[in-house]
């Protein structure tokens, strides 16, 4: 008998969004409702939700109804957002378990470095979009990792979850919204609220449902006490059809 594969060390990694699943809010539109037209920030949220818009021509619109701000303050704006206080416990569990923590976000780096900096938390690689300054006087937004093929989102996290972890890796995903829910499904242990949790019951992909993080963790603990940690099949799957496209 073979138990050759439970001898090797398990590897983890860990993918997490930023906007309403580390900070309370969404920043993002937060930035929008408060920096632009409130009402027309608003219509175009609502359309990004319902898919009507996709993230680039949502990110594109809404900038177009930003008021002249500089990223400065925009940075202080955001200095008084919250994160799910439990942050910090997950960052420290995942230190103890060496257990690698990436974040994949579709908004923008400056916010979430900001965010990390006023709560002390170092040392997590950041994918996101970012924000420059034209002289225009108002900022822009860059999308560096955008995919050829799909244009959903601007941010293709799928990606990230891809060239940032291997087969043979268990792959945790804990998110909350439309952006999560095409890497999430890569991956073996998908964490879910709001919108993703919706969608992985309607779709019937296996999740666990999160309030927040102190729940993560604990269910985290129990899964990484098992003798045996099995895959999850759906994600090899996706993963397979992935590869066999190039
Ligand atoms: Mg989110």
């Amino acid at each position: 008998m073979s138990v050759g594969h439970e001898h090797v060390k398990r590897v983890y990694k860990m993918f997490v969004d930023f906007d309403g699943t580390i900070t309370k809010k969404d920043i993002g539109e937060q930035l929008f409702l408060q920096y632009g037209d409130t009402e027309k920030a608003e219509a175009i949220i609502k359309r990004i939700s319902s898919r009507e818009l996709t993230s680039i021509e949502g990110w594109k619109a809404l900038f177009e109804i930003l008021n002249p701000v500089s990223i400065d303050k925009l940075t202080t704006f955001v200095r008084s957002f919250e994160i799910d206080k439990a942050f910090h416990r997950l960052v420290s569990f995942s230190r103890e378990h060496n257990v690698e923590m990436i974040i994949l976000s579709d908004g923008f780096e400056f916010y979430i470095r900001t965010i990390l900096e006023k709560e002390n938390i170092t040392g997590i690689p950041i994918f996101s979009n970012r924000l420059i300054e034209n002289g225009s006087g108002k900022p822009q937004p860059v999308f560096p990792y955008r995919d050829e093929e799909c244009k959903s989102c601007a941010n293709c996290k799928r990606n990230h979850v891809i060239e940032n972890s291997s087969d043979d890796e268990f792959t945790i995903y804990i998110g909350n919204g439309s952006s999560d829910v095409c890497p999430a499904q890569y991956c073996d242990f998908i964490f879910a609220k709001d919108s993703l949790r919706k969608y992985c019951e309607k779709e019937k992909v296996t999740f666990f449902p999160y309030d927040n993080f102190n729940d993560v963790v604990s269910k985290l603990e129990t899964l990484f006490a098992k003798k045996r940690l099995k895959k999850r099949h759906q994600a090899e799957l996706k993963r397979k059809t992935l590869y066999k496209q190039g």
